[in-house]
């Protein structure tokens, strides 16, 4: 009989990449991980431009900041048995998040577009194209719920592997000691 394959995703919210940056750290080993995964939908190694039904687990990077982030995490949660929050900007909101403190979105948008803007300032304003932020970056934990906390900035290859090898197994992992909850 011929197992199906994990269907697997990563998402990229509001995040630098690096997690995925360290993902892709996982090197040889990823060989081995798709052999047994099919990546449904990633920023890596994949174009599929919709989030797809039945996603078995998937790993999310990056806070909520923006409309975008908003709709697709909802769509994300919806259609995933496993939802990791992954790295420390998804668990925290981290770096995104510093704009938490400057009150809210249009002070943000009107000091880093209008007043720092050496040419031609204005602010950026594309319906459809650009998405418009939300007032507060918020870790993907306080829009929907989260399975498994995967802290890091970025998480190391080592722990995403920790993480993903007993999962491959049916297994949740043991997110316990310095090697797979230490922040930063
Ligand atoms: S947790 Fe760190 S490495 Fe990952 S997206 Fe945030 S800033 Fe980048």
């Amino acid at each position: 009989m011929i197992m199906a394959k994990i269907r697997f995703a990563t998402v990229w919210l509001a995040g630098c990449s690096g997690c995925h940056m360290s993902f892709l750290d996982l090197d040889e080993w990823l060989l081995e991980l798709a052999q047994q995964v099919d990546i449904v939908y990633s920023p890596i190694g994949s174009d599929i431009k919709n989030y797809p039904d039945n996603v078995d687990a998937c790993l999310v990077e990056g806070g909520i900041a923006n409309e975008d982030n908003l709709e697709l995490i909802l769509e994300v949660r919806a259609k995933t048995k496993l939802l990791i929050s992954f790295g420390d900007c998804a668990v925290t909101a981290n770096i995104p998040a510093m704009r938490n403190m400057l009150g809210g979105a249009e002070p943000v948008l009107k000091r880093a577009y209008l007043e720092l803007g050496d040419v031609t300032p204005q602010l950026p304003d594309e319906p459809g194209i650009v998405p418009p932020l939300l007032e507060q970056v918020r870790p993907v934990h306080e829009v929907v719920p989260i399975d498994l906390f995967m802290p890091g900035c970025p998480p190391s290859a080592d722990r995403i592997r920790a993480t993903l090898e007993p999962l491959l197994r049916g297994e949740m992992p043991e997110m316990v000691g310095r090697e797979m909850i230490k922040f930063g």
